[in-house]
């Protein structure tokens, strides 16, 4: 059988866990927060319950798929992973820390992955003895509902790892798009620019924020408004990325709007916070 191990178990890592499982694949998933383990399995479950009953899975598949997941708290459990996934806290020196971990830990042909949204890859690679094997497989939230997985190559990994993990990302039921290393990838290098832009409207006076997500939406097909879009983001993170763009690349296109600097500042963060550019009553 396929052993994955999933390092980071909130937001995508659940997910991410959730999507192998269902795919067959032994899954560990490996966090560090006490008392989160527990509660991330409820969350999969009812994901999967929810799926039960829109007749994407049945019962004895959702079970058979539970039951494929095993936690840890200790990145000893990497031991036998042919792969590792990891999606742990998006802060350089955490992941740095845990790619020097995974590479003493993991078996000698394991391939490490990164689902980091801004990161480079290559730098990540070299914190291991083994760039060749590092890889970027960045899944889309939510990840069971998502297809893309934008697989990243650093400048050192082989055509061997970029072949094994296109091969692996079709296998669990998604769309895999090889990209180059560059900061943002191609999906938060095309998608912030966007939103930054929306929030220069906003700031400017030039259309509500109602007005904005509406022309985009009717105007352009996107499903969800630029500024609805941030919310469900979190404009925090919208802003590190604009923050990784316009250092990384130098050009002052990438500047973010203020407008954006003052709301994080203010904690009005989007949906999780209750407030961003829409208010949320849940
Ligand atoms: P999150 O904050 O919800 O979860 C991160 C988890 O990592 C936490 O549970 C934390 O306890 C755990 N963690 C921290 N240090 C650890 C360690 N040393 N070992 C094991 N676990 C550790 O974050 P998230 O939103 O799930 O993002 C995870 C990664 O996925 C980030 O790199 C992020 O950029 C990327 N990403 C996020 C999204 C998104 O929409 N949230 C989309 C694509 C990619």
């Amino acid at each position: 059988m396929s052993r994955v191990a999933v390092v980071g178990a909130g937001t995508m890592g659940n997910g991410i866990a959730h999507v192998f499982a269902q795919h067959g694949w032994d899954t560990t998933l490996i966090d560090v927060a006490p008392g989160l383990l527990e509660r991330v399995l409820a969350v999969i479950r009812t994901n999967f319950d929810r799926q039960v009953k829109k007749g994407m899975v049945t019962a004895a598949q959702r079970d058979a798929a539970l039951a494929r997941i095993r936690t840890s708290m200790s990145l000893d459990s990497v031991a036998d992973a042919e792969l590792v996934v990891e999606a742990a806290t998006e802060q350089p020196d955490v992941k740095f820390k845990i790619f020097r971990d995974l590479d003493r830990l993991a078996p000698p042909a394991a391939i490490l992955a990164s689902n980091t949204s801004s990161i480079s890859i290559t730098t990540i690679a070299a914190q291991t003895k083994r760039p060749l094997q590092v890889i970027g497989m960045h899944f889309m939230n939510p990840v069971p509902v998502m297809p893309l997985v934008e697989v990243i190559r650093g400048l050192e990994t082989s055509d061997e790892t970029t072949r094994r993990t296109v091969e692996i990302a079709a296998t669990l039921g998604k769309t895999p798009v090889e990209v180059n290393d560059y900061p943002g990838f191609v999906s938060n290098r095309v998608l912030m620019p966007m939103i930054n832009e929306a929030i220069f409207c906003v700031m400017e006076g030039v259309a509500t924020p109602e007005a904005i997500d509406t022309v985009m939406k009717l105007g352009m097909n996107h499903p969800l408004g630029p500024l609805a879009l941030a919310d469900l983001i979190g404009l925090d993170v919208c802003l590190a990325i604009l923050e990784v763009l316009h250092r990384d690349l130098g050009d002052d296109k990438y500047r973010a709007a203020p407008l954006l600097r003052k709301m994080v500042a203010a904690g009005r963060l989007g949906r999780k916070s209750g407030r961003g550019f829409y208010v949320y009553r849940d």
